[in-house]
């Protein structure tokens, strides 16, 4: 029998990059992972399907995945002519 162990997974250099990206995006538009009052993801423009939990959103300073509870300051009302 081997001695060999795997080792546990652990964080990339990779992956502490694109945490600091995402987390500095997050904080310039003040992304909350909770609504503000009537205002969430789920019913914001830029939610792209807003029958799921978690959608892409296609503001143009995020594109990034976010979740229908979320809400940031860039929320926008769905146009009244949209379906
Ligand atoms: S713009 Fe903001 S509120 Fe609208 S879907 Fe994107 S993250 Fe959510």
């Amino acid at each position: 029998m081997s001695d060999y162990v795997i080792p546990d997974p652990e964080p990339k250099p990779i992956d502490e990059k694109l945490s600091m990206e995402l987390r500095h995006l997050a904080d310039n538009a003040v992304l909350k992972g909770k609504p503000s009052g009537d205002e969430k993801c789920e019913n914001c423009r830029f939610y792209l399907e807003p029958y799921k939990e978690i959608s892409y959103c296609w503001h143009q300073k995020l594109r990034i995945l976010v979740g229908a509870e979320w809400w940031c300051q860039w929320w926008d009302p769905i146009p009244e002519d949209q379906p």
